[in-house]
């Protein structure tokens, strides 16, 4: 048995300490917890890294507190468009899909392009025409609606700008999810899940489905969640350059997420982070940003919350 570990976070930005309510931050920890737990549960049993990261996604993605399934931020037209991706570190299997709508958990949709279909990538009206044939039910637009994610794009809405969730308001939620998950077969794999860009228009897609930007998986070397301004993450192809620092560098975990994290993303203006893991189970948890919603389980048991710096 190898030993078993996992990181998930839930959206990195400005995040400081003293703007957000004791008990905020409460719900926040308490939301991390159960995702976390739900996932290690798995693992524990000696289920699979991926059956894992998407155990944990899904419960992300069901709390409104984060931009991803239900509390996902608004489109230009007032509508909710979901990107998501998963990936095996043994195989080098993966799933993605993007500009989807009214899928309660993304992740499982992008879980079953992988595991269902002949391919990797399913977008818009192809991918909910999937989903239809997957059997998948519609939630309605209510389903994700959440207040204060209404307020962040009437604030916006009409003009030329998409936002971050992650930035400007003091209290503004932030939200991407994501999880990285080392199996007790020393198997790895990683989930991301997110509405995107408050206002974004013109079926703009992040990296959170982009294999090898926001989300990647490779026993060789590591898997990969990324959060943050996903334009960046896409030049930057993040997820993929810590494995290829890893992999042709000879890098740790610790010193391929650092440089590509403070320094890589950050010199072409990207801001954000990622859980990373690799498959001995070491775990790394940068981001450039005040804060970063995180939390994780190592090889010894021990758990860590954080949002702050
Ligand atoms: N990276 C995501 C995107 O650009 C946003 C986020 O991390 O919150 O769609």
């Amino acid at each position: 048995m190898k030993p078993i570990a996992l990181a998930i976070h839930g959206g990195a930005g400005t995040l400081r300490k003293g703007t957000m309510t004791l008990e905020k931050e409460k719900e926040y920890k308490d939301a991390l917890k159960l995702a976390l737990e739900q996932g290690y549960a798995v693992l524990e049993n000696n289920g699979s890294a991926v059956t894992a990261v998407e155990t944990a996604v899904k419960i992300l993605e069901d709390s409104p507190l984060f931009n991803a399934g239900k509390g996902s931020v608004f489109t230009a037209e007032g509508t909710h468009e979901m990107d998501a991706a998963i990936m095996e570190g043994n195989t080098l299997n993966a799933g993605a899909v993007s500009l989807i709508t009214g899928i309660k958990n993304p992740v499982s949709l992008a879980r079953d392009v992988m595991e269902k279909s002949e391919h990797v990538f399913l977008a818009g009206e192809g991918a909910m025409r999937f989903a239809n044939d997957q059997g998948y039910l519609l939630e309605n637009e209510d389903y994700f609606r959440d207040e204060l994610r209404y307020n962040q794009w009437q604030q916006i809405r009409g003009s030329d700008n998409f936002q971050l969730d992650h930035s400007v308001k003091k209290d503004s939620k932030f939200g991407t999810v994501g999880a990285v998950a080392c199996d007790s077969s020393g198997d790895i794999a990683a989930a991301t899940s997110t509405g995107g860009m408050t206002n974004k228009k013109w079926g703009r897609v992040g990296d959170s489905p982009m294999i090898g930007a926001g989300n990647y998986a490779n026993n060789k070397t590591c898997a990969v969640s990324c959060t943050g301004s996903g334009e960046f993450f896409i030049r930057g192809v993040v997820a993929y350059d810590v494995s290829c620092l890893m992999e042709y560098k000879g890098l740790t975990l610790e010193e391929a997420t650092e440089e590509v994290i403070q320094r890589r993303v950050l010199s072409i203006g990207g801001d954000g982070g990622l859980v990373a893991i690799d498959a001995q189970g070491n775990i790394a948890m940068p981001f450039n940003t005040e804060g970063m919603y995180r939390a994780k389980i190592d090889t010894s048991g021990i758990t860590e919350i954080a949002i702050y710096k």
